[in-house]
């Protein structure tokens, strides 16, 4: 059995992140009607659509991982929070 999408990831040195899943209406006032899944690095969270079955969804949080991991890699080395690209 695979993994399951975990409601929040702590990396290393406190860098918390919320993951959290949104009705249709929610993710689209969110997001956007075109968009799948968002990473939001000011509040460190993870938005996902609960409507988007079980591996589309598992996707869908890795993708937004990567992006959290390129922030989280210049906040651990205390460059900018931010990352351009
Ligand atoms: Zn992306």
């Amino acid at each position: 059995m695979l993994p399951k999408v975990p409601r929040s990831v702590t990396l290393p040195g406190g860098y918390h992140i919320t993951v959290t899943r949104l009705n249709r209406n929610k993710a689209n006032d969110e997001m956007g009607s075109e968009v799948y899944a968002q990473w939001d690095v000011d509040d460190h969270s993870i938005l996902l659509r609960s409507e988007r079955a079980g591996q589309n969804q598992r996707e869908d949080f890795v993708h937004e991982m990567e992006h959290a991991f390129i922030d989280w890699k210049d906040w651990f080395l205390g460059k900018s929070e931010h990352y351009e690209g």
